[in-house]
């Protein structure tokens, strides 16, 4: 056997019901006198029960997904005037992706460490990658400099978050899962995580759904979210990742959706010619085939079917063909041409059965 397998250094507290007392010892043990506070507007409840004993030099609420450069710039500006010495991120990804554009490298205050208070499934506290949209195209990087120093789960932060989001941020985790087991820097150690990850969030995501009150699948959930994104950060982007970065970046789509329409597509055109990584999948599932476990979890949860109920335009299949071919990476299981990433698309646009 022969892999590099490279572990990001981060600590991981999970403290269902006491995110508070949990943030205020990791910052305590930042030593930081002047945090600033990101949130989005619907997260500002939820910010404010977080950051009641903590020394706040400043709230920032100016968060917008896939983080434009614009808002990146007057993220930086703020943190800078107010001289802050650490961030605390407690939203989705996209606030936890708008302390990472104030932590990365070349912003004027690059490296503030941050304590990261995820509310979604989307997993980027657990991540060194960065995105940045400029127009129409998205611009993803690494960099240690953004990788949340620690990291605060609590279930209950997550119990206003809508059944319907929940399901579709729950897929894109089952996302990172999945494309984890082909993507370029997969190893053992990542398809272990994955693998693990995707039985907790398919135990997880049907108990949200039936009972979103409940807080033991909202833990589940966010132990297979963090094991998918610690795969996902390891093996890279594969496939899946790529079709819908151009897709997010080019129409504006929301991501955790289209994660979730794009991924059945995207393992039924994999699985044939992954078979070891389809029989894992399946397992961990619990399911015959690993397409069927998917389809099956799609199915319980009321999933997201097509992008066009999402806003992309049709004739934006066309649009997206050859900048998607050239992002996949060389290494993917089967063989990507104009004809089979057309039908790809048609299909996840229409909301068709997976071909
Ligand atoms: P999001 O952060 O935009 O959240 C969706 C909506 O839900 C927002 O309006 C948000 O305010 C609201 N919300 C969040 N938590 C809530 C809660 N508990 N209760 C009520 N409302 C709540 O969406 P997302 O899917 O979490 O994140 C998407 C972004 O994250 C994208 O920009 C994506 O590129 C990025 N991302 C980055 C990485 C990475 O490794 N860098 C990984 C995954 C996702």
């Amino acid at each position: 056997m022969k892999f590099t397998h490279d572990t990001l250094p981060q600590r991981v507290v999970f403290a269902s019901g006491e995110a508070p007392a949990a943030v205020a010892a990791e910052i305590g043990r930042l030593g930081a006198k002047r945090v600033m506070v990101i949130a989005a507007a619907a997260e500002a409840a939820l910010a404010d029960a977080v950051s009641a004993s903590l020394p706040v030099a400043l709230r920032h609420d100016d968060v917008v997904m896939h983080v434009p450069v614009a808002v990146a710039g007057r993220a930086r500006e703020a943190a800078a005037k107010a001289a802050a010495d650490a961030l605390l991120c407690v939203g989705g990804g996209s606030t936890t992706g708008l302390a990472k554009a104030v932590a990365m490298t070349g912003s004027p205050v690059a490296g503030l460490p941050i304590v990261a208070v995820p509310t979604t499934y989307a997993g980027s506290e657990a991540t060194n990658v960065w995105g940045l949209t400029e127009g129409e195209t998205k611009t993803t990087g690494v960099d240690d400099k953004v990788l949340p120093h620690s990291i605060v789960y609590d279930a209950s932060l997550t119990l206003t978050l809508p059944v319907e989001m929940s399901v579709a941020s729950g897929l894109n985790a089952v996302a990172h899962c999945v494309d984890s087991m082909w993507a370029p820097r997969t190893d053992p150690i990542n398809r272990a995580l994955a693998a693990e990850g995707i039985s907790g969030l398919a135990a997880g995501l049907p108990a949200v759904a039936a009972e979103p009150a409940g807080i033991e699948g909202r833990e589940q959930m966010l132990y297979g979210a963090y094991l998918a994104a610690v795969a996902f950060a390891s093996a890279g982007s594969g496939m899946h990742h790529k079709i819908c970065h151009v897709l997010g970046g080019m129409f504006n789509l929301p991501h955790a959706q289209t994660h979730a329409v794009v991924l059945p597509h995207v393992l039924a055109f994999n699985a044939p010619s992954a078979p070891g990584a389809a029989e894992r999948i399946a397992r961990a599932f619990g399911a015959d085939t690993a397409r069927s476990g998917l389809a099956g979890l799609r199915r319980a949860v009321g999933a997201p079917r097509a992008l066009r109920d999402y806003g992309m335009p049709e004739d934006g299949i066309a649009k997206a063909v050859a900048p998607i071919m050239a992002a996949i990476p060389d290494s993917n299981p089967t063989a990507v041409t104009e004809r089979n990433i057309t039908a790809l698309l048609r299909a996840a646009w229409d909301g068709d059965e997976p071909a």
